[in-house]
């Protein structure tokens, strides 16, 4: 084995270990902001409010649960 191919297979095996890390760095942070996403989506959601008496989402414009038709706070 000459010089030239140990600098090569060296090399490989660098870029095999970057992907590797990079790879890894990728999927932890897809992997956070899925959670994030989750629990921002549990926590708030935009354009609709909650009925407070059936828990049903209704959009911001409705003024009657469209679950159980009473009255929307707001
Ligand atoms: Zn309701």
């Amino acid at each position: 084995m000459d010089q030239r191919t140990q600098l090569f297979i060296l090399i490989v095996a660098i870029a095999i270990a970057v992907a590797a890390l990079l790879l890894s760095l990728r999927r932890q942070r897809h992997d956070r902001e899925a959670t994030t996403g989750e629990s921002l989506y549990a926590t708030s959601s935009e354009g609709q409010k909650r009925c407070p008496s059936c828990g049903a989402y209704n959009a911001w414009t409705d003024r009657n649960c469209v679950s159980c038709g009473r009255k929307l706070p707001g």
